[in-house]
């Protein structure tokens, strides 16, 4: 799980960055050890395997310009969890780069909470707002199976939202950090928080 890449430290107290330098090294690092980058689609055939998807969330302008550029220029998939409040404003991407991630054949778009709320505290009406797939695929602009939590901890997701997202989606991603094995059901997905600590 990715949020910020830079060079210029980011929100490094939330531990929510990592240098663009070291995320190079960290991909190549995989790479050298014979790491197979998959696609969500894959996921379930490569439990307890040797492979690792690469998630980015909320979409910062940096990440896209300092690590999905370069993703694209060495033919690795990855994922980005999109919340469409964010398009377009200052820091995130906007409805062009949207689209390119869309028209890549190496990313896939997931779904991120309507509005990025925490989920706990939500009305089951809001829960259902936040959730809806439909809604994602209109904002978004593209089929949506993945759906990744905003906070996505124990505390920020309730069990009724667990399920609910779990009606709606066909896989759903959690921040707990750690690594995924065949134990885990695909609906509440731990992710490894990769940031400018975690990456030595
Ligand atoms: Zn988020």
């Amino acid at each position: 799980m990715i949020h910020h890449v830079s060079d210029d430290p980011i929100n490094e107290e939330m531990n929510l960055s990592i240098r663009t330098t070291e995320f190079k090294i960290f991909i190549n690092g995989l790479l050298d050890a014979g790491y197979q980058f998959i696609k969500p689609s894959q996921l379930e055939d490569s439990f307890d395997r040797k492979a690792c998807m690469i998630t980015f969330d909320d979409i910062f302008k940096d990440a896209m310009t300092n690590a999905i550029t370069y993703l694209e220029s060495i033919n690795i998939p990855y994922m980005c969890f999109v919340s469409p409040v964010f398009i377009g404003k200052e820091g995130y991407i906007d409805e062009r780069e949207l689209k390119n991630l869309r028209d890549s054949s190496l990313c896939t778009i997931g779904g991120h909470g309507i509005s990025h709320k925490l989920f706990r505290f939500l009305t089951s009406q809001e829960k259902i707002e936040e959730l809806c797939r439909e809604r994602h695929e209109q904002l978004l602009g593209c089929e949506i199976e993945d759906f990744a939590f905003p906070y996505g901890s124990i505390y920020a997701c309730d069990s009724k939202s667990i399920k609910m997202a779990q009606r709606e989606y066909k896989r759903v991603y959690s921040t707990l950090n750690c690594k995924v094995t065949s134990r885990d059901k695909i609906w509440f997905l731990p992710r490894i928080n990769l940031n400018s600590k975690t990456v030595y």
